[in-house]
């Protein structure tokens, strides 16, 4: 059996690498797949890095739908940010010292995205499609980090159970090689991550959408 990597412990050693040299926060550019994985991600992330929160998912098919996932996400980044401001973090897991976050929006082109996995459309999810989805997404966010100057990047979509964290670690790191920008290892679902992004979701009523984003996937629930 294929042994698997242990991303979250990695995460974590490079974490603990950053408190103990002390210096300056360092600039984590965080790919977001919608509010509800993000919000466990950044409560715990915020702690630790400047956070820049980078929507780019042109595989949600329904601009419609884009535009509720993008706006659910600023309306709990502001919530995060009013947390700052006032230094309330009651409730809150960790309370020491998060940081304010930022968003950058990419601008959203499907037509790229269906260009990009054509050919794999019949694909079941999980499937060939989702690894070309998920190199078009890291692709443009180990770009984008680069561009910004970014200490690391990485992205949300490990926190879901319904993604395979391997194979989104291993393209996240060959995105990082290739555009000269550091992988942040992740696998958020590990620790209770995927839980505490449910109870992070009903507190701040966040929209939750029943599908992964596009059409074909959205289809198949139908
Ligand atoms: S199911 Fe999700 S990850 Fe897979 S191709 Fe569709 S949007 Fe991308």
């Amino acid at each position: 059996m294929e042994n698997k990597i242990n991303y979250s412990r990695q995460m974590q050693k490079i974490i603990e690498q950053i408190g103990t040299q002390g210096g300056r926060t360092p600039r984590l550019l965080l790919h977001s797949c919608c509010a509800p994985c993000s919000s466990h991600c950044m409560e715990y992330l915020r702690e630790h890095f400047l956070l820049t929160v980078f929507y780019y998912n042109p595989n949600i098919t329904v601009t419609e739908e884009y535009r509720k996932r993008l706006g659910e996400e600023k309306r709990l980044i502001a919530a995060y940010n009013r947390q700052v401001e006032e230094q309330d973090f009651a409730g809150m897991h960790s309370s020491a010292k998060a940081n304010p976050i930022e968003i950058l929006e990419a601008p959203y082109d499907p037509d790229k995205w269906f260009a990009a996995v054509e050919g794999l459309e019949d694909c079941p999810e999980g499937g060939q499609r989702c690894t070309v989805c998920f190199e078009t997404r890291l692709r443009r966010a180990a770009q984008a980090a680069a561009e910004g100057g970014f200490d690391f990047f990485t992205t949300t979509l490990t926190i879901s159970p319904l993604k395979d964290a391997q194979r989104l670690n291993a393209i996240g790191l060959r995105m990082g090689e290739e555009y000269g920008v550091t992988w942040l290892p992740s696998d958020f679902k590990k620790k209770d991550g995927y839980k505490r992004s449910i109870e992070l979701s009903d507190q701040f009523g966040l929209y939750r959408q029943n599908y992964c984003g596009c059409i074909f996937s959205q289809e198949k629930k139908n």
